[in-house]
């Protein structure tokens, strides 16, 4: 069992703000911020360059690894973290690539996040291969013999849509392919089961629904059939065998260490082992239920509430993440208004208000509140005064 009422008080939650964001960016656990002065007062003053040692920075990116495995369905031993999930999505498409070499074909999705999509086509310029975008709805069909590596994000970020992470792996596998899954949207939001699914790569960030703080590191799984076969393209010092032998040639640490580029960022992976704390407490099967639980009683509510808005999200839970879609014509405006009565969500163009649930620190009274502030600001028009339809640079 878990205690979300214990997991939400040890988020630091701004006094009458309903946060429905955490699917952009996590809340800050109360502890973190004790947790990384403490780290600087007693490792980085005093101990400087011994801290790698002592303070064991060096394996940090390993063991924080560890801690993430668990919350997404992997061993021991298969994680690392490091860098931004843009270089882990270029990290392993790239090994994915290298293990078919006879195939250069990468498929993904019109829902993919665009990051994953920019690097996809870099790659592809590169190394002489060609990256094929279907529909979401399409990639089942899409999936040939010629393909090499099968790149998607299981949920997407605008409509919150889950892929079928087991049949679309298992089918990708039938053609001989490779399947790397991007978990931006899924780590910490759904029940997540890499090593279930057959998966062969992953990533992920951790400042999304893991609450890392912003600029928190990436992670990258290898599953442990590849792991010693998959060839990074960066091939960093870190991810080297012996990186203090400072030789002039790459060899391939052992297993997921290869992964790993360069030095890694200490400060923010210390400000993440406290969001650890407090989902090493969390159990998945219980997050989904209670996430499932929110996005039913947000739907129905505005459906009942708000006639103007349309759903565009799945309505099959099963098929669903942890956020909400909803389209208005003039949604950008309708945000705005909505996060000036302290409701924040986040808009994405053309015309989604976009809703993350977040059983760590969401209830359904922010469910509640969420639904009534929502259909008053429509129902009396207050969303359309000038200054809500002013554009910020991030949305
Ligand atoms: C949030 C997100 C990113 C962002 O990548 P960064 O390098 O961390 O900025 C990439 N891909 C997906 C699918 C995302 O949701």
């Amino acid at each position: 069992m878990t205690d979300f009422t214990k997991t939400r008080a040890a988020f630091h939650l701004p006094e009458g703000m309903t946060y429905l964001d955490g699917n952009s960016l996590g809340p800050m656990p109360r502890a973190a911020a004790d947790r990384v002065a403490t780290m600087m007062q007693d490792e980085w003053s005093d101990m400087l360059i011994t801290g790698w040692n002592r303070a064991g920075w060096y394996v940090q990116p390993r063991k924080v690894g560890d801690r993430i495995a668990r919350l997404i369905g992997a061993g021991d031993g298969q994680v690392v973290m490091g860098d931004t999930l843009s270089i882990k999505v270029f990290q392993a498409l790239s090994a994915a690539l290298a293990l078919r070499p006879d195939r250069r074909v990468i498929l993904s999705d019109s829902g993919n996040f665009p990051s994953d999509l920019y690097v996809a086509e870099g790659i592809a310029r590169a190394l002489g291969a060609t990256l094929r975008v279907v529909e979401p709805e399409a990639v089942e069909a899409a999936i040939t013999p010629d393909l090499a590596v099968l790149m998607l994000t299981e949920v997407d970020y605008r409509t919150g849509r889950r892929h079928d992470m087991p049949a679309l792996t298992a089918r990708a596998h039938e053609a001989g392919a490779l399947a790397l899954w991007d978990l931006a949207h899924s780590a910490g939001a759904v029940d997540v089961n890499l090593l279930g699914a057959d998966a062969d790569f992953a990533v992920g960030c951790t400042y999304k629904y893991l609450n890392g703080g912003p600029g928190a590191p990436a992670f990258i799984w290898t599953h442990p059939r590849h792991a010693e076969a998959a060839q990074p393209i960066l091939q960093g010092w870190m991810g080297h065998a012996a990186p203090f032998a400072f030789d002039q040639e790459y060899r391939p640490a052992a297993g997921i260490e290869r992964m790993r580029v360069g030095t890694p960022p200490v400060i923010a992976l210390t400000a993440l082992e406290a969001a650890l704390d407090i989902w090493d407490q969390v159990d998945m099967k219980a997050l989904r239920a209670r996430s499932i639980e929110l996005t039913e009683a947000f739907i129905v509510g505005v459906e009942a509430e708000c006639p103007d808005l349309v759903l565009n999200s799945p309505r099959d839970p099963a098929r669903r993440g942890s956020q909400v879609g909803f389209r208005h014509p003039q949604g950008y405006a309708v945000m705005q208004a909505l996060i000036a009565e302290g409701v924040v969500g986040d808009f994405r163009a053309p015309d989604v208000l976009r809703f993350g649930f977040a059983p760590l620190y969401n209830d359904l009274e922010d469910v509640e509140r969420a639904v009534a502030v929502l259909a008053r600001i429509l129902r009396d028009g207050s969303w359309d005064r000038p200054e809500y339809h002013a554009k910020s640079a991030v949305t």
